[in-house]
């Protein structure tokens, strides 16, 4: 799959506003600021398609880009702002748990977390989700540039340890990565042509 040739296709509000339910989707999901945009623009090459609305308050939209016909990228906003009311987090976390759940395009979930700050209460429950919905994880551990290759591995084996120890590993793996050195591309790249493969 040539992930250079993607190309924005629409934004929903909730679920039931998504595009048709069919063909074979991926989503990636990151509190705001673990480097989701910056990761998505390294795979595909294209600096203005990630570019969320990091305004807090505003609407949170799932945006779609589409690879082909049948094949798409999701990017879900992540949270995390002080600023956006409990209710609103709370509908968005049911719109997130749902579209989770419910998608059946859905093949896989690419979860962003800071190497230096790993498994916060929204990636626990995100994993969380998807495993009990048998939905595959692919944690990338993003910038991994910032620690040297020994702690950057050593991160990467707490991760593995701690999501066992919470019986949340099942279907699960996990990645160092960093955009800014595209470093671990190659192994993502791997992971979305085996989910997206029809
Ligand atoms: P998002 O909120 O998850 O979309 O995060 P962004 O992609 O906007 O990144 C948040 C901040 O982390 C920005 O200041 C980025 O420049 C920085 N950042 C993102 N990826 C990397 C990386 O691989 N290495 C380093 N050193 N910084 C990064």
């Amino acid at each position: 799959l040539n992930y250079r040739t993607i190309r924005f296709l629409t934004s929903a509000p909730t679920l039931t506003e998504c595009p048709e339910d069919s063909g074979a989707e991926v989503a990636f999901a990151g509190r705001s600021n673990a480097g989701k945009s910056s990761a998505i623009n390294a795979l595909t090459g294209n600096n203005k398609l990630a570019r969320t609305s990091k305004t807090p308050g505003r609407t949170q939209l799932i945006n779609f880009f589409s690879l082909s016909e049948q094949q798409r990228l999701v990017d879900l906003p992540g949270y995390g702002y002080a600023k956006v009311a409990r209710a609103m987090k709370d509908e968005w976390q049911r719109h997130l748990a749902e579209y989770l759940e419910q998608r059946t395009c859905l093949k896989g979930l690419v979860l962003l977390m800071d190497i230096r700050q790993p498994l916060k209460e929204f990636d626990i429950h995100m994993l969380t989700w998807a495993v009990e919905a048998g939905l595959p994880v692919h944690i990338l551990l993003t910038k991994a540039d910032k620690l040297k290759n020994g702690p950057a591995n050593n991160a990467r084996f707490a991760v593995e340890k701690a999501i066992k120890q919470l019986g949340l590993d099942r279907g699960v793996t996990v990645q160092t990565f960093s955009s800014t050195k595209k470093a671990g591309l190659d192994k993502l790249e791997r992971k979305l042509n085996a989910w997206l493969a029809p």
